[in-house]
């Protein structure tokens, strides 16, 4: 990535968590392929056949969001959701499939943890673009913000996760695009690339870490318009998101994650808890910091979810409270505090927890 490419990453980065944190809004299967799986291209715009597995746009929302494309969004719903897209109905159904399967685990998580979850409104939408200039401009006119960066993020503001996939596909399609998909990588690290292609194009951590942020606004562990830490959205997020061998859900290990965290931590780069807890946004310009920040929001979430779960949630259950608005570096640390006892002794303890990861590496890696 260049320097400039590195610097739009970070601008729009900041601007975009900022967004994130303060944006507020109130059958019958398609014809068979005849390509095998495995080669597939997810993002050939096909027709799909009519049947009951299609949703009928039943909302307003969800018929004018299927012609915001310069290419038609055809819906496909389940239960929970509605994925509006311009891929092969396969595509759909998959990633329908496993955004279900994702609910199924993070509500049963959540409940086993002890915190209350509200219904879901109506079904949550998934919009998937082919074409990056639909994307960009979605985003411009539903969001008010270039999302150029990435390809894809979840709008507190509307609700939705928006997406531009695959990045193995959208590469090819132009230099734009390589920033967006590196973008990816500075979020996620590089993916493994041992699923056939068909199933690669479905990037189950990039997924469900984005399913993550929309099922915690909407059970109601995070409230819409409120501001958050960095660390609490981001620690949610990663703490649920897939790992590289496609499991998902909370109170999992996380290898590249930890690896990250480890690797930080060892070499003396973590940012301290006094700075970290006051950052509602990455403030790195480069990639492997915004790696390593993801990394502590994992650490530091799974840390208080393990050694400190009561005050986890009362301090969910207190942000939740809040007025919708912009509140200082210095507010969050005050929350933190008040949440988990001072800032120091909560130092401390974090890196004792860190110690003890650090001996179970090098016990595990011993033959
Ligand atoms: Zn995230």
């Amino acid at each position: 990535m260049s320097a400039t490419r590195i610097a739009t990453f970070s601008l729009i980065s900041l601007f975009a968590l900022r967004f994130c944190a303060l944006a507020q809004g109130p059958a019958t299967p398609p014809p068979a392929s005849t390509q095998p799986a495995d080669q597939v291209n997810p993002w050939v715009a096909a027709a799909p056949a009519p049947g009951p597995e299609l949703c009928q746009c039943e909302s307003a929302e969800c018929t004018s969001l299927s012609q915001i494309s310069s290419v038609a969004l055809h819906p496909f719903a389940s239960e929970h959701f509605v994925v509006l897209h311009a891929a092969q109905d396969t595509w759909g159904r998959r990633v329908a499939g496993l955004l279900e399967k994702a609910n199924t685990e993070f509500y049963a998580s959540i409940r086993k943890a002890g915190y209350d979850a509200q219904p879901l409104p109506n079904r949550l939408i998934w919009v998937c673009f082919r074409g990056m200039d639909d994307f960009e401009q979605y985003s411009r006119q539903n969001d008010q913000i270039d999302m150029s960066w990435t390809d894809g993020y979840y709008s507190a503001r509307t609700n939705r996760v928006a997406l531009m996939l695959p990045a193995g596909a959208a590469v090819r399609q132009g230099d734009g695009v390589e920033v967006a998909a590196a973008a990816r990588v500075a979020q996620f690290g590089p993916q493994p690339d041992t699923r056939p292609a068909g199933e690669d194009r479905l990037d189950q951590r990039w997924i469900t870490h984005e399913l993550a942020h929309q099922l915690s606004f909407n059970y109601g562990l995070q409230k819409r318009g409120v501001m958050y830490p960095l660390w609490l959205s981001e620690g949610l997020a990663t703490n649920f998101e897939a790992d590289n061998q496609g499991r998902f859900g909370f109170g999992r290990d996380n290898t590249p994650r930890r690896r990250s965290l480890l690797s930080a931590y060892t070499h003396g780069r973590l940012t301290p808890l006094r700075r970290f807890v006051a950052m509602d946004r990455l403030e790195s310009s480069g990639e492997a910091q915004a790696r390593q920040d993801y990394a502590e929001c994992w650490g530091l979430y799974r840390f208080l979810s393990q050694q400190r779960p009561d005050q986890l949630r009362q301090y969910l259950l207190t942000l939740k409270a809040l007025d919708s608005g912009n509140r200082e570096g210095a507010v969050l640390r005050r929350e933190f505090v008040e949440a988990f006892g001072p800032i120091e002794q909560m130092q401390s303890d974090w890196e004792d927890w860190l110690d003890g990861l650090v001996v179970a590496a090098a016990k595990n890696a011993k033959p």
